[in-house]
């Protein structure tokens, strides 16, 4: 198998977009499916996983590119593991990710239960040849008593991670980006692809 020299990052979100390039090393030309005009697919998945890789086939073939995409969300235990993977139609759902937060915030302090989270990553690549790997990424922590920090993108101003005393949304970006979930699935998926990588 060739090394990497184009990769397109299949996602529309801006902030999985950074992450996901910067995580990449800087000579592997970066494609985002904004320039080729792709839209998303359906997310018809069940799990992190199955929604990575629909995202992942559906943009390699599309672009004909090697594709890496993420699938991500919060999972709140006292909310039974929700958003989870409806992470993003909950903010869409409730009018902004302010609003889901805010409802979060809410449901928690209703059931008195803790506030024990964890944001989640499944993180795949795939080869138009067919090849496609997947790796989860898990960040273990809590849900901050209110929303804190101006940093970051979607449910960052309500997440701490554990051992730290602020949100992702007070981290600098360069904090986050080498903490968080997706940077956990992106070092066990480096792990496998090193060869095509150099
Ligand atoms: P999807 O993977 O496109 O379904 O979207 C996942 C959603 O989970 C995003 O829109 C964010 O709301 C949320 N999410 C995933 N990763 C992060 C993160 O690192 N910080 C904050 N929110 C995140």
């Amino acid at each position: 198998m060739k090394k990497i020299k184009k990769i397109l990052i299949g996602t529309h979100n801006t902030g999985k977009f950074r992450e996901i390039s910067d995580l990449l090393p800087s000579k592997i030309e970066k494609i985002s499916p904004f320039k080729l005009k792709i839209k998303s697919p359906v997310e018809y998945g069940k799990t992190f996983k199955e929604n990575s890789e629909i995202k992942a086939n559906f943009f390699c073939k599309k672009s004909n590119l090697i594709t890496i995409s993420d699938d991500s969300g919060l999972e709140v235990e006292s909310l039974n593991k929700k958003p989870g993977i409806f992470s993003a139609r909950w903010a869409k759902n409730y009018g902004s990710f302010d609003k889901a937060m805010s409802k979060i915030l809410k449901k928690i302090k209703k059931k008195d239960k803790g506030s024990r989270a964890q944001f989640v990553c499944s993180l795949s690549i795939k080869w138009p040849s067919g090849k496609i790997i997947t790796e989860i990424g898990i960040i273990k922590g809590n849900i901050s008593s209110n929303k804190r920090g101006k940093n970051g993108f979607g449910y960052d101003p309500i997440f701490i991670p554990k051992g730290y005393d602020k949100t992702f949304a007070e981290m600098k970006y360069k904090e986050k980006l080498l903490l968080d979930h997706r940077f956990i699935a992106y070092k066990k998926l480096e792990k496998k692809i090193k060869t095509f990588l150099k």
